[in-house]
């Protein structure tokens, strides 16, 4: 802890904390310490995590990276962050993220730009840039993360580590402050696919405070993960990834030697097309703004967090409370929502974008029972530079257009790293498979990293 706790002061200048609870972990570590004397200590007993911005912890402050939480404290702590504390993980502080976990550069938290630790004049990815580039830059040994359409993945492949976005439902959400309730999964960001399985495993399973999660069974992903190489699989591969000019050079031409070296070892690679990509990032943004502005309607100025000064009565008071607590893109995504949801345009925008997200669900399973294994680059591009798309929204929307699909179909998919680009940026390769075939997808996973 002490150590973490020095890399993290040195390395402030990355932005990737908002809080760290120096003391408390200090404190825990040394009861953690007597534990491990007894023998009585937990499976994680030494490991120091960093816990995004979203995730309730209790006494601690919570804000989603933005002003309408100043000073709000969580009185109670989420599900998969109490799992992974009742096996002794040390949680060293909370991390910085797009407001409300909307983004993809961590350019949007009241808490500020959060810096790549491969080169600082870049993003780290969003909107768990600060989970990210914490376990890039050692400063702690894991993190916790969440994904809605990427930002558990996007980020990782920014920042050369690995992330693991669950089937919805896999995972409890009890605790993660919601930005869409039908996409929101809770995963985390390690240096090794390993790693990634074990606190998987102990997160994992049913839970009575959340009706979406899981009752399946949760197998031993620590312990299943070595995959049996005369075991051959059928992989499919997006044509469009390693074709299209708006993929960068470097990436397309990682994710081919990734292709070659799994045909040499005897797996059968192909290309595949999927129609309905296209219409993966427009069903998203649909979708999501929608629940979004249902979700973050609480947010008034009367219950939590930030309240205007200026207000001169009740309506005023929302008004104002949610106008100076809100950020730009989250005040845009309202409005979004609100509009796709209105009276005239439900039809039209958020019926019709159900009915696709069904297609696209299908398409995707479909793909899956032909296929073991669904693989392309996490991103097009590899991480950008600071302000390059903060002006254009549209821009940095397509910074996910290859994570979306996972998040809308529900299906599990892991970023793990893919070499560097010409510029020692860090590249990264998806791996997508069914729901609840986490275990397959681990141990292939591990094989291939
Ligand atoms: N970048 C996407 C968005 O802005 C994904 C965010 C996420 O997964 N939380 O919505």
């Amino acid at each position: 802890v002490r150590l973490y706790l020095a890399r993290i002061e040195a390395e402030q200048h990355l932005n990737a904390f908002v809080e760290v609870y120096s003391s408390d972990s200090l404190q825990r570590a040394e009861e953690i310490d007597a534990k491990l004397t007894a023998g009585t200590a937990g499976r994680l007993a030494g490991l120091v995590l960093g816990i995004k911005d979203v995730l309730c912890y209790a006494a601690h402050g919570v804000q989603a990276g933005s002003k309408i939480l100043d000073n709000y404290k969580s009185p109670f702590t989420a599900t998969a962050v109490q799992r992974l504390l009742d096996e002794d993980a040390i949680i060293i502080g909370r991390q910085n993220c797009d407001e409300f976990a909307m983004g993809s550069s961590n350019e949007s938290s009241y808490f500020g730009v959060v810096r790549n630790a491969a080169d600082r004049a870049r993003v780290p990815g969003g909107s768990s840039g600060g989970s990210a580039v914490a376990v890039q830059a050692g400063l702690c040994h894991a993190s916790l993360g969440s994904d809605t359409g990427g930002s558990v993945r996007q980020p990782a492949a920014f920042c050369g580590v690995v992330g693991l976005k669950p089937s919805y439902g896999r995972v409890s959400r009890w605790g993660l402050i919601a930005y869409a309730s039908s996409f929101d999964c809770i995963g985390p960001i390690t240096k090794s696919v390993e790693d990634a399985a074990l606190l998987l495993e102990i997160m994992a399973g049913a839970d009575e405070f959340d009706s979406t999660v899981s009752t399946k069974q949760v197998p031993a992903y620590s312990k299943s993960r070595t995959w049996n190489e005369s075991q051959k699989v059928r992989i499919g591969y997006l044509r469009e990834s390693v074709e299209s000019e708006a993929v960068a050079p470097a990436i397309r031409q990682r994710t081919l030697e990734v292709i070659e070296q799994l045909r040499e070892q005897g797996h059968t690679v192909e290309p595949v097309e999927m129609p309905l990509l296209k219409y993966g990032l427009p069903t998203y943004y649909i979708l999501t703004t929608a629940e979004a502005s249902s979700n973050l309607a609480r947010f008034d100025g009367v219950r939590y967090g930030y309240r205007s000064q200026q207000a001169s009565d009740l309506e005023s008071l929302y008004k104002k409370s949610r106008t100076e607590g809100f950020g730009e893109e989250v005040r845009r995504r309202i409005l979004l929502g609100t509009f796709v949801l209105s009276a005239n345009y439900y039809d039209a925008y958020y019926t019709k974008a159900q009915r696709v997200r069904k297609l696209i669900r299908s398409e995707t399973e479909q793909l899956l029972t032909r296929y073991d294994f669904l693989i392309s680059p996490v991103t097009p591009t590899t991480a950008f530079k600071l302000g390059e798309k903060t002006d254009d929204s549209l821009q940095m929307y397509l910074a996910d257009i290859f994570t979306v699909g996972a998040n809308v179909a529900g299906t599990p998919a892991i970023a793990i790293p893919n070499g560097l680009d010409e510029n020692g940026l860090p590249i990264g390769l998806q791996v997508m498979t069914q729901a609840f075939e986490e275990e397959k997808l681990l141990s292939f996973s591990q094989y291939m990293s």
